[in-house]
């Protein structure tokens, strides 16, 4: 399996994400992925801005709070 990210895109705000969009969270300084769920986000945050999301994003391998969200689809190699 391997994730296709839409290019250019963003959905704005987290719920009007659809829900058939995977979401990863992806550490820009380390690089790594891992997914992310929306249902486990704050019900303080379910309506927030992506960049806000972002900016609250801490990375669980090596602590940068350099997180972004990517937008796609696994897809069969
Ligand atoms: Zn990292």
């Amino acid at each position: 399996m391997r994730f296709i990210e839409i290019k250019n895109w963003t959905p704005g705000y987290l719920n009007v994400t659809p829900q058939h969009v995977t979401i990863l969270a992806a550490c820009v300084v380390c690089g790594s992925e891992r997914e992310f769920d929306r249902c486990a986000v704050p019900v303080d945050a379910k309506h927030a801005l992506i960049v806000d999301i972002e900016a609250r994003l801490r990375c669980a391998a090596c602590g940068a709070r350099a997180g972004r969200l990517r937008f796609g689809s696994y897809a069969e190699d």
